[in-house]
């Protein structure tokens, strides 16, 4: 019989009840009894919700207080010297130190799990690292559910993985040859598992995924080989997850695994492979259902992929399950009442895909006939959703399948643009700007609250807006900076702003998907033809542009972001989606134009994120990104002065496609690796002009004059001073007034000094 499956559980609660419960643990507001119990109970609900859906094999230690990175490398004891932790086992104050740092120590590196919009927290490795069981949460929460009477599946993440995703501040270090060292924590983890009563576990080893080194599946042979010697009673279910196997796939199918878990919905073309692969008593997991985004699976043709599967290698040898952990999708679908029926119809988040999982497991083991109704009314709502009219504009489709060669490229190129722009500008050497948002005060987030619920009337919002910017622009005359910006207080956030305005793209109310930490987002939801009625940014703009006589910035958020950071419609390519919502903006950018706005930004902080896991995907991908970009951007006149921003350090890499974007002026984060960035800038000649981040935003810290202008000479090494812009490195709507006003004081007196000395 094929079984019904799940690989994770979103742990944050319906109602955010986790985030607020580590939050007031955090504040000193409860004790870690308090939190232990919010955390147990969460766990019990939703190894319940899964136990009534049908699904049998339901996992434990998916649970996170924070993230299951940082969970494993509590559990292998793997905590960095800094945190003078010496106790028997990882207590609480060291594992959320190890995540958010303290006063005397600063936190582990955070960054992005795969291209998820999931940050995990880094493992930090030494040269002799050692290992040892430092935590017991998966055997706790194994008996947890036990007691329950729920016989779970307990989640690792795999020792391969774990290594891979680590770094050490040594370089000549190569994970790898600490993998030895490491087993034997997992080795015993498994037995005090099938002690404790598991007969399966899941190792996930997501890695499996990228480009890997024979060293790497060397590394696996060998863990396999030993973790499988060591547990002969314990069943290991191998999860890979978020793209194809590619080369990786044979190895994969040979390792001596009970069970191989195969992502179907990013690689549905590796199932083929897999079946003709995959040995006599091997068991095939299929991930068919989208763990990473919230459509309505369609059971039909989801079965005819799972009985190609059925047929080769028989019911028993098959289970059925997500893609991935579910904890990239919000949890229910029924708490949306704001969504009208059609919409919710075309849905499912994590509970109603968990349904999905076992009607289609029914349908193998007891037929289709089983789930004949189910099958009708999932087809019915693909038909309805393929059909409708709120998914197809021929006007936003005929724009698309016009877009020639000319609309992707400015009219002159960037010498030529850059004199006009010079003319009309008028900047000085070295000018200073700053990214675009100002402090978010609880002032201006309880105003937009308040006009949001109706209890303020729009004209009262209107003139709240209008006096925080009048404030903002008085102030950043004041201080003397060039190029001014509006602020960005109407904006909740930078994408959801552009969403609401944008047709074609919905909002859930409880859509809340874990970002890191206590951090949680609720990505819009992109589901039709994107196209722009009126204009979203011009009333702010052109308000705050009156009054100055300053150049004042348009601000946009870029198509790449927009589509990096939502949920994607699944019924054609991302590209086509891109290039829609590029139009909108290109339309947007035209009508700032018109209002006599002379800069336009468009931000793109997620164009590197979107880069596919595996490298020879990433051409096509920033082929498109460029020209989505350029679509957006370029079609204003030669006078008009684009800028765009990232924020990422890591730019080494593809320093060429940011330079295809061909905008006037990128400002990029770079003050917290010290500039190191720049040496990217050493190799590669950018051609236009640059704004290298000159301080910390993400830190109250006000940097010195002194300090400002070391770093504005460093960067002079590398750009002619009429190539360099001043500015900080990301908006600065997470820090207060105080900071900003002395901050951003200090930049405009360091940027004025240094400026003399070149004149
Ligand atoms: N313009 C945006 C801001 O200043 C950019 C934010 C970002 O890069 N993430 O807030
Ligand atoms: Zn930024």
């Amino acid at each position: 019989m094929a079984i019904a499956t799940n690989l994770g559980f979103p742990r944050i609660g319906t109602k955010r009840e986790l985030k607020r419960a580590v939050e007031s643990f955090w504040a000193d507001k409860i004790g870690p009894e308090e939190l232990e119990s919010t955390a147990r109970a969460l766990r019990q609900q939703h190894w319940k919700l899964q136990q009534d859906l049908g699904i049998e094999h339901i996992p434990s230690n998916d649970f996170s207080l924070y993230d299951q990175v940082l969970d494993t490398a509590a559990m292998v004891g793997a905590v960095p010297a800094r945190f003078g932790w010496r106790a028997e086992s990882v207590d609480l104050a060291t594992y959320f130190a190890m995540a958010r740092g303290s006063d005397e120590v600063p936190a582990m590196e955070m960054t992005k799990w795969f291209d998820s919009n999931y940050h995990f927290i880094v493992p930090e490795f030494e040269i002799g690292q050692k290992f040892r069981l430092a935590s017991t949460k998966p055997m706790d929460e194994f008996k947890e559910a036990w007691a329950l009477g729920i016989r779970t599946r307990p989640v690792l993440l795999g020792p391969v993985s774990f290594l891979l995703l680590g770094k050490s501040r040594e370089e000549e270090l190569d994970p790898l040859t600490l993998l030895d060292g490491l087993l034997p924590v997992y080795e015993d983890v498994l037995y005090r598992l099938m002690d404790s009563g598991a007969e399966w576990v899941q190792i996930d080893e997501p890695v499996l995924a990228l480009d890997l080194h024979q060293n790497a599946l060397a590394a696996f042979d060998m863990a396999y080989g030993r973790l499988n010697g060591a547990t002969n009673k314990l069943k290991i279910c191998l999860a890979t997850y978020f793209g194809d196997l590619r080369e990786n796939l044979v190895p994969a199918l040979r390792m001596p695994v009970a069970v191989l878990h195969l992502d179907l919905i990013r690689a549905p073309h590796q199932l083929d492979r897999a079946v003709r692969q995959v040995s006599e008593n091997s068991i095939l997991s299929l991930g068919v259902i989208d763990g990473r985004n919230v459509w309505r699976t369609n059971l039909d043709s989801t079965l005819e992929l799972i009985e190609k599967a059925v047929a080769r290698v028989g019911p028993d040898r098959i289970l059925i399950g997500p893609s991935c952990s579910l904890l990239h999708c919000p949890i229910d679908l029924e708490l949306e009442d704001t969504l009208d029926e059609e919409l919710k119809g075309w849905m499912a988040f994590a509970r109603q895909k968990l349904g999905e999982i076992v009607m289609l497991t029914r349908a193998v083991n007891d037929g289709r006939g089983a789930i004949a109704e189910a099958i009708a009314e999932s087809s019915a709502w693909a038909e309805r959703r393929r059909r409708s009219s709120r998914i197809h504009n021929s006007q936003v489709k005929d724009r698309v399948a016009n877009v020639d060669e000319k609309m992707l490229k400015r009219k002159s190129p960037f010498r030529v643009r850059r004199e006009i722009q010079r003319a009309r500008l008028n900047l000085p050497l070295l000018p200073t700007t700053t990214i675009g948002s100002f402090p978010q005060t609880a002032e201006v987030r309880k105003a937009r609250a308040a006009f949001r619920k109706g209890e303020w009337p729009a004209g009262r919002y209107e003139a709240f807006v209008k006096e925080e910017i009048e404030k903002a622009v008085r102030f950043q005359e004041e201080i003397g900076l060039d190029v001014l910006v509006h602020g960005e207080f109407e904006r909740n956030d930078m994408v959801e702003y552009f969403g609401e305005q944008l047709e074609g793209i919905a909002f859930t109310q409880n859509g809340w998907v874990q970002s890191y930490g206590t951090r949680c987002i609720k990505p819009p939801v992109i589901y039709g033809d994107v196209r722009r009625g009126e204009p979203m940014t011009v009333h702010w703009i052109k308000y705050a542009q009156s009054l100055t006589t300053r150049p004042l910035k348009g601000m946009l958020t870029g198509p790449i972001t927009i589509l990096q950071w939502s949920f994607v419609r699944d019924d054609q390519p991302r590209r086509e989606t891109a290039y829609q919502i590029a139009l909108a903006l290109r339309d947007e950018a035209a009508d700032l134009e018109a209002a006599g706005i002379r800069i336009i930004q468009i931000d793109e902080p997620a164009l590197r994120e979107g880069l596919p896991l595996c490298r020879h995907e990433w051409p096509e991908y920033l082929k498109w990104a460029i020209d989505v970009f350029l679509l957006a951007s370029s079609g204003v006149r030669d006078d008009t002065q684009i800028h765009t921003h990232m924020c990422y350090s890591e730019f080494n890499d593809i320093i060429e496609a940011i330079a295809a974007l061909d905008a006037d002026v990128i400002s990029i984060e770079a003050s917290r690796s010290d500039m190191e960035l720049l040496n990217a800038f050493v190799r590669f000649q950018y051609p236009n002009e640059i704004g290298p981040g000159i301080y910390d935003i993400h830190s109250p810290r006000v940097p010195s004059v002194d300090e400002i202008k070391a770093l504005l000479r460093k960067a002079l090494n590398v750009f002619r001073p009429e190539r360099l812009w001043v500015n900080p490195d990301c908006g600065l709507k997470t820090r207060g007034w105080p900071e900003v006003r002395a901050a951003l004081h200090n930049m405009v007196v360091a940027a004025n000094a240094l400026r003399e000395t070149l004149i």
